[in-house]
């Protein structure tokens, strides 16, 4: 049946012009029906009545039925059909009624059904085609209307996922267990008048649990978890997109308190009017839908929505206005701990055989998110039990890593030993720096997982936001920002690309400090920054010079003078510290990430 329903799907106009051919033949075939085709001649028939041998004639139109009086052994009377021209009656060739009986029955009745059927069935077929199809656009059509009942995925019961299920990631644990209190004791907060969050936006590369921890969070609070993804707004018909979002709310309203969880929020969450050329109407309605809708909750609603994305630099800057997704929480790669955590909860119910070493395994992993990792043991199974094997093996388990590396679905860097090496050491150069330089601030987080293009971080956010800076703690910046180049040059003798950024970053600040704050002692208190800009399409075209040559070519000494002494700082205090760096150094290749306290403590 479903495959009947399949092929007119898939082959009406075939169909539809297999219906007109045959219906046109219909026609030819009824309009040859009306071409007399004389099996006994008129003129026969008027010699036989002249000789008495009919008993009636039947006139129907110009079909002419003959009773003759000769019966056959029923003793019903023989019969004979012959056909008469239009118009022409049968006086003219001598039959009169006293010569016989003749009955003129009406002249349609026997074709008038034939004839109605004949001309409605076309159009009937084709009102049934035209029915068919509008249909079929209108099944599609009101899919995506009654989205809400088919499309948001509510799982009431579905989510048992805990944070249990979630290894490592710690830090976003900590922040969404929050979200949880908000969801089971709202009236806590409120009674304090404190305004529940509306949106938490989780952060991270893909395949690092963020659905998994959305999930969570509605398992952890109890609460119902609708989640869509924000490809699924922008499907195919305009103006879906946003009653999508009002009826995902609306549904989600009735079902409070509970989670909506927008995946990909980028996808809509776009930057607005930020497409040059070609409107965006569809999304932007969306986007404003979704923006009306979080700002639409009353303070009695206890309605959760989290956002998932891994490009927060896209999205529009009025998602992230306090109300709306004010709540960020970073999901990041996971770091040689938490990759044997991530291993462990997924070798759940793989027995694995005895040499094969989670930690080992971890430690090979660099750069693999959760879902590489969770692949990798199940790619493992799989090459195990494809040699028939009891348990996965050490060699299964290597095998499933290239396997995973090469796989088509990753994106993610895979970070080799010796880039690894090289990143622990800049990163640490960078970290020793901060922790000598007097001006410099304190090293909160040194990392050699990548996050976005860096392979490794040092985080040393200022204390308190700074307003006023001086000379000296820019020279101490610089110093910092330089580090990382430093460390590798006094290890390896070699510089590699991973300083770039951080080279911009010091030209930056350098002539800042010459052209814009007056920090050079040879030009002098002085503002060169060239602001007589021409300004074509918000952007700065042309910078026009306000400055001589002469001037320009003193900027750039000093310049270069600055980030000179900049770099000899940040390398006597390598030098002077080599034997800490190489112990820094290697904590890092251990430990992938230490926080504030791990490095204090190493640095005594
Ligand atoms: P994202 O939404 O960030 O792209 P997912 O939440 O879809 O990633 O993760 C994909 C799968 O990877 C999850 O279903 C889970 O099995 C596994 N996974 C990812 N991170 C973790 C983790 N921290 N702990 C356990 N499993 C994880
Ligand atoms: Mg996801
Ligand atoms: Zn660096």
């Amino acid at each position: 049946m479903k495959f009947i329903f399949d092929f007119l799907k898939n082959n009406w106009i075939i169909l539809l012009l297999v219906v007109i051919v045959a219906t046109s033949f219909g026609y030819s075939d009824y309009s040859k029906r009306t071409i007399p085709k004389e099996e006994i001649g008129i003129s026969e028939i008027a010699e036989q009545v002249e000789k008495g041998m009919v008993e009636k004639i039947e006139i129907t139109g110009n079909q002419l039925k003959i009773f003759f009086k000769e019966k056959d052994e029923k003793g019903q009377s023989k019969t004979e059909t012959t056909y008469k021209e239009d118009g022409v009656s049968l006086t003219q060739y001598g039959i009169t009624p006293e010569k016989v009986k003749i009955d003129i029955k009406n002249a349609e009745a026997g074709s008038i059904w034939w004839g109605i059927f004949s001309t409605f069935v076309p159009f009937l077929l084709l009102a049934g085609f035209l029915w068919f199809i509008f249909r079929q656009a209108q099944g599609a059509n009101s899919q995506a209307m009654s989205f809400g009942k088919s499309k948001a995925r509510l799982n009431i019961q579905n989510v048992k996922t805990t944070f249990a299920d979630v290894a490592g990631s710690e830090e976003s644990k900590k922040d969404l267990i929050e979200v949880v209190d908000f969801l089971k004791n709202p009236k806590k907060y409120r009674d304090l008048g404190a305004q529940i969050p509306r949106g938490v936006l989780l952060i991270g590369p893909p395949g690092t649990g963020k659905t998994l921890l959305a999930k969570a969070v509605a398992g952890e609070a109890g609460a119902p978890f609708f989640s869509i993804s924000g490809s699924e707004f922008v499907e195919m018909f305009v103006g879906v997109g946003a009653s999508r979002v009002r009826d995902l709310f609306a549904k989600a309203r009735r079902n409070a308190p509970c989670i909506i969880f927008i995946d990909e929020i980028d996808a809509v969450g776009r930057q607005r009017g930020a497409g040059l050329g070609g409107s965006h109407d569809e999304r932007e309605q969306t986007l404003n839908q979704i923006l009306v809708e979080l700002d639409g909750f009353d303070t009695e609603e206890n309605v959760i929505v989290m956002a998932a994305t891994n490009r927060p630099d896209v999205l529009d800057p009025a998602l992230l206005r306090p109300g709306r997704f004010d709540r960020q929480v970073l999901v990041d790669l996971p770091d040689i701990k938490e990759r044997e955590a991530i291993l462990a909860v997924h070798a759940k119910g793989k027995p694995l055989a005895k040499d094969v070493d989670l930690k080992k395994l971890a430690q090979k992993t660099s750069g693999f998110s959760g879902a590489d990792l969770k692949n990798l043991l199940n790619e493992g199974a799989i090459l195990a039990a494809r040699e028939n094997k009891k348990n996965i093996g050490q060699a299964d388990v290597a095998e499933a890593i290239e396997k995973v590396m090469m796989g088509p679905e990753r994106k993610s860097k895979v970070i080799s030993e010796k880039e690894k090496q090289i990143t622990a050491y800049h990163e640490a150069g960078h970290a020793l720096v901060a922790h000598f330089s007097p001006h410099a601030d304190p090293v909160h987080k040194i990392s050699i997982i990548s996050r976005g293009r860096a392979l490794g971080y040092t985080w040393n956010p200022p204390e308190q936001d700074r307003v006023l800076q001086s000379r000296s703690e820019f020279e101490d910046d610089l110093a910092v920002m330089l580090g990382g180049r430093e460390a590798e040059l006094l290890t390896f003798k070699e510089v590699t690309t991973g300083a770039h950024n951080d080279l911009a970053r010091v030209s930056k600040l350098a002539r800042a400090m010459v052209t814009e704050y007056g920090m050079s002692d040879k030009l002098g208190p002085i503002s060169l920054n060239g602001k007589d800009s021409v300004v074509f399409l918000g952007k700065d075209l042309a910078e026009a010079k306000n400055y001589s040559e002469k001037t320009a070519q003193i900027i750039d000494e000093e310049i270069s003078r600055i980030i000179e002494m900049a770099g000899k700082a940040a390398r006597d205090i390598l030098i002077k510290n080599k034997a800490i760096l190489k112990k820094l150094t290697d904590e890092l290749l251990v430990k992938e990430t230490l926080e504030r306290e791990e490095f204090e403590a190493l640095m005594g």
